[in-house]
């Protein structure tokens, strides 16, 4: 068997922001509407700074508008609930985002369900959680939601394929599981207490892979010529560079190559992906306060 395919995220993930771009100007054409996405940070986390501040550019490359509420890490729950409240009514802003994580004065669960349901573009609410596991339109959380549209770019329909989830996170893990289900396929979800973990993925013509475990699954883990997405980011010693680190999936990548069919890169497959479906659910929340059904994509 030959070297697996890589599955590009990037340039896919451009091609949608391209879409986006598209169908934000002739929503401002048809409606006069600009698409608003807020987003509300607490504290000063640096991942989460470089986070909000690569959203916020890419918000307003597709012609969108990006807000950003910075609060201290001492702001009280009363406060952002108040903040949060004053979005939700607020018709320049259509997606709310909560960057994750929240001081722990703050209660997560009730900050994320604060935001109304159909302005919660995160899709992490109880509401859309609901929804989506019981397979209704909701707004679902955008990493799954990049991982489906790359496999559906990699492989068509996904009627009948076996796929196995490997965690069970509730903002990654479960919804994926829930989407691989929707597209009918037969779903397995392990995790840390699954046993004979190799046997489980083996088993998978689809494996995706979401652990926070860097290199986890071998290369003789994965049945010959699955699609293998692997969407862990992990920052390990760079063994060719001493003293610098370098970021590596959850997939041991060489090893899986030469046996998968096709396969996502770290950095360069999910990540991208992950951006461009925030972008997307934010025009699909315009889209439908505006009476249009959200875009195809
Ligand atoms: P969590 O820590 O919330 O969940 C990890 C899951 O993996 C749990 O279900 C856990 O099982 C399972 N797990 C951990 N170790 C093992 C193991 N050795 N064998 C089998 N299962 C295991 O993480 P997240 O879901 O939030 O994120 C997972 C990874 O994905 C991280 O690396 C994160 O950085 C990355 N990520 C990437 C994104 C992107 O855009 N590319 C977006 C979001 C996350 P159990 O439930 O039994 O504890």
């Amino acid at each position: 068997m030959g070297d697996a395919a890589l599955i590009d995220g990037k340039a896919a993930a451009a091609a949608i922001r391209d879409r986006i771009t598209t169908d934000v100007a002739a929503l401002k054409t048809s409606h006069s509407v600009t698409p608003g996405l807020a987003v509300v940070l607490v504290g000063e986390d640096p991942a989460s700074e470089i986070y909000v501040r690569s959203k916020a550019k890419q918000t307003v490359a597709c012609g969108m508008a990006s807000f950003k509420h910075q609060l201290p890490e001492t702001t009280s729950q009363e406060d952002l609930l108040a903040l949060i409240d004053e979005l939700n009514h607020d018709d320049a802003i259509h997606g709310i985002l909560v960057q994750l994580p929240l001081p722990d004065a703050i209660d997560k669960h009730l900050a994320i369900n604060s935001v109304a349901p159909e302005k919660d573009v995160d899709g992490f609410s109880i509401f859309n959680t609901g929804r989506l596991a019981v397979g209704a339109a909701a707004m679902v959380p955008c990493t799954p939601l990049g991982c489906m549209s790359l496999l559906r770019q990699t492989l068509g329909d996904l009627t009948g394929l076996e796929a196995v989830m490997v965690g069970q996170s509730n903002i990654v893990g479960k919804p994926m599981a829930s989407l691989l289900l929707k597209a009918d396929c037969t779903v397995t979800i392990a995790h840390s207490h699954t046993r004979d973990l190799s046997s489980v993925c083996r088993r998978g013509d689809i494996l995706v892979v979401a652990t926070g475990n860097a290199n986890l699954i071998r290369g003789d883990w994965i049945k010959p010529g699955a699609t293998v997405i692997d969407i862990g980011i992990n920052r390990i010693p760079s063994p060719d560079n001493p003293g610098k680190m370098r970021l590596v999936g959850d997939v041991a990548f060489e090893e899986a190559i030469k046996v998968a069919g096709a396969i996502t890169p770290v950095p360069g497959g999910v990540g991208p992906m992950t951006v461009a479906m925030l972008l997307r659910n934010t025009l699909a929340a315009a889209y439908m306060k505006a009476g249009l059904p959200p875009p195809p994509y």
